[in-house]
């Protein structure tokens, strides 16, 4: 593989979007995102693989396998960033795909299996939905809910758009895609490649605390009822519990209204929005019911918890798992299998098909920043590990 060459290749696309700080906007649909996108397809093209953008804006490159009846490997990462987002997340999986089927072609090697590349469209939170291009690609944008379709038309989206946007999932194999790991684990750790093992599940919370708003001078401790005190012995406990559970658990109260929230009233009423993420369904489910028991410690405040939103952990295939650890322990590459606390695309193509992740480093676990920085030695390591992926993947009867 040719380092200098993928490197020019990478900023070609990277710079699309530059701001003056360095950073990169390049938000889905805008005038940055379609020029990436061209950019992209030729990029593609000049790699030797036949390229076809679909009505949502995701692009995508076939290399074929001498067999028709043969099924695909598919390989994908996002091309747009959010607001004054970094150069690596997103991107950086695309083109390790690109190369991956350059090399292909270029060393002779015939995979049994067919290969496609995605630049997926819409991946960073947006209107319509964070990986809105995969989820298109997997029909898993609600294409007959009218609000929906509202907002779909603000970005020039028809139905038929968003229904033929849909991939026939039917022979498709895995997808596989590389990201940077937006945390510091591996940085810290001077480890240069993660090993995803599962994508993280989350759930939101709107807690409310109720007690009594009262005089801040008259009222004596004894006497009071304050929301925001119980509010926040809950908010220790819920720190306490995570870092007790350990196993990657986090929790976090991002979001707090406090009422009447005024100098010298006593607080009557408190939300708070707690976030809780795992990889384990299970713990999720045992730390809200701690959370709830202790709770009712904290009387005379008492508590309303209401479910907002709920996603399931996704797991990787654990076939595509080995493979990879096989090869880093193979290659002497120091490594580590780890959940994902991010979500991806796979998180939507994990909903037809078995999905595999690998993480490079994020220098002091920087993203969505301009200064997020993979090093270029970094970066090609996991070029080449994708590459050895998907030729030992093709091995395998999946
Ligand atoms: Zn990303």
């Amino acid at each position: 593989m040719d380092s200098d060459k993928i490197r020019k290749n990478f900023f070609s696309i990277a710079d699309i979007g530059r701001n003056e700080d360095g950073s990169i906007t390049r938000l889905l649909f805008s005038k940055e995102y379609e020029e990436a996108k061209i950019r992209t397809r030729t990029y593609m093209e000049e790699a030797g693989l036949a390229t076809a953008i679909d009505p949502v804006g995701n692009i995508h490159g076939f290399l074929q396998s001498e067999d028709p009846d043969a099924k695909t490997i598919l390989i994908g990462s996002h091309l747009d960033t959010v607001i004054q987002g970094g150069a690596y997340d997103g991107l950086l999986g695309i083109i390790a795909g690109v190369e991956t089927a350059r090399e292909l072609e270029e060393t002779g090697h015939k995979l049994t299996h067919h290969l496609e590349i995605i630049a997926f469209n819409g991946e960073e939170g947006n209107d319509l939905g964070g990986t809105f291009g995969s989820r298109c690609a997997m029909g898993l944008v609600p294409a007959e809910d009218n609000a929906y379709l509202k907002k779909a038309k603000a970005f020039g989206l028809t139905k038929e758009d968003l229904l033929k946007s849909r991939m026939n999932t039917k022979n498709k194999s895995c997808f596989l895609e590389l990201h940077i790991e937006q945390g510091n684990t591996l940085w810290q750790a001077g480890e240069e490649i993660g090993i995803v093992n599962g994508i993280v599940g989350l759930v939101r919370y709107k807690i409310t605390a109720w007690g009594q708003s009262n005089h801040a001078g008259t009222t004596m401790m004894e006497h009071r009822k304050d929301a925001l005190t119980g509010m926040a012995k809950l908010m220790a406990e819920a720190d306490r519990l995570a870092r007790d559970y350990g196993n990657h658990m986090v929790a976090t109260f991002g979001k707090v209204e406090v009422t009447p929230n005024a100098v010298a009233v006593i607080p009557g009423k408190v939300e708070a929005v707690l976030e809780i993420r795992n990889l384990d369904e299970q713990l999720l489910e045992r730390f809200y019911e701690e959370l709830t028991c202790f709770s009712q410690e904290l009387m005379p405040i008492t508590f309303t918890f209401e479910k907002l939103v709920e996603k399931t952990p996704q797991t990787c295939d654990e076939r595509i798992i080995e493979v990879i650890e096989r090869l880093c322990s193979k290659k002497d590459i120091a490594y580590r299998v780890m959940p994902s606390g991010a979500t991806h695309d796979s998180v939507a193509m994990a909903d037809q098909m078995p999905i595999g992740m690998i993480f490079v480093p994020s220098k002091d676990g920087i993203s969505h920043n301009g200064a997020e920085y993979t090093t270029w030695s970094q970066v090609m390591t996991g070029i080449r590990l994708l590459y050895e992926t998907v030729k030992a993947v093709d091995k395998l009867h999946i």
